[in-house]
């Protein structure tokens, strides 16, 4: 019998912050590493966010694109869910983190003091998985996380410019996936054509601090870097990161190894973008295969 897909995802660590509902933490692989005194993300590298102390999670799973490289599957879906009010997210973030969390207190790897910290979490990433500008609280839980004390990092596909231009999080990710219209539709098979509501998405970006993500496929959407610069350059965005897709979960249906540039590729692809606008190459983590691009003044 097939699992439901509440329980395949629990399967993968998902936590849910009600049984009627899509909204969910799950602790990244690089919490994970942190946690035990390993490596960090590479938004530690970048923007000096402590991995052991973010919460990644999202308000909910469903989103109105069907990216070929996305890691979740569109099977896992809840057309009727409920909607989590702002007030139980907050009250369920800690108990999920530290649920999730809680197999690492004994182990050998991790000091007491890291692993105290790790269930004090300082910054919530919502990028989990799903669309949250779909969520139609999404900024009153942006603001109550920030009257909790917590960074935020909003990671969006773009497609609700509406939505997006009321949230005020520490950081606004706007993913730009295709340098343009056709290979947006080829690629992100939207449930309709939202490219003008991403292109009004990025212009939200140069009055905040905000970054544009690029996911490079290779074969897919590694063509016109003139085009990529051009969108990125009216922007105005504060950062352009550069990064390779990865050959994880659900995505390994649709795509093959192939697709995966190796970090010099990702590297090389960049100058080129860099070329065509006032940005530049300022940093990059190999482990993660992405580049950091800053404007210079
Ligand atoms: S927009 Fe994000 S969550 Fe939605 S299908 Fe694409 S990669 Fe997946």
């Amino acid at each position: 019998m097939p699992l439901s897909p509440c329980k395949a995802l629990r399967g993968q660590g998902y936590q849910f912050f009600s049984p009627d509902s899509s909204a969910a933490v799950k602790p990244c692989l690089w919490c994970k590493k942190a946690l035990k005194g390993g490596e960090q993300c590479y938004k530690h590298q970048f923007y000096g966010i402590e991995s052991h102390r973010c919460v990644q999670m999202t308000p909910t799973l469903r989103c109105n694109h069907r990216c070929l490289f996305c890691w979740r599957s569109f099977e896992h879906e809840y057309p009727g869910e409920r909607e989590c009010t702002p007030e139980e997210i907050l009250a369920g973030l800690h108990d999920l983190q530290k649920r999730a969390l809680s197999g690492y207190k004994v182990s050998p790897y991790v000091t007491r003091e890291r692993f105290l910290e790790a269930l004090m979490p300082a910054h919530v990433a919502i990028s989990l998985s799903g669309e949250p500008t779909l969520y139609s609280h999404l900024p009153g839980l942006v603001d109550l996380l920030k009257a909790r004390g917590f960074t935020t990092f909003l990671v969006s596909n773009g497609t609700n410019p509406d939505i997006l231009s009321r949230c005020a999080p520490f950081q606004t990710y706007v993913s730009l996936p295709a340098p343009d219209k056709e290979t947006y539709l080829r690629i992100c098979r939207p449930v309709e054509d939202y490219w003008d509501r991403i292109r009004d998405s990025l212009s939200l970006l140069g009055t905040r601090r905000s970054a544009v993500r690029v996911t490079l496929v290779r074969g897919l959407n590694d063509h016109g870097p003139d085009h990529y610069a051009a969108l990125i350059q009216d922007s105005g965005a504060s950062y352009i990161e550069i990064k390779g897709y990865m050959y994880l979960g659900y995505s390994r249906k649709r795509l093959s190894r192939e697709h995966m540039p190796e970090h010099a590729y990702i590297r090389e692809f960049a100058g080129r973008v860099s070329e065509h606008c006032d940005y530049r190459i300022t940093n990059e983590n190999k482990a993660s295969r992405v580049v950091l691009l800053e404007k210079v003044e």
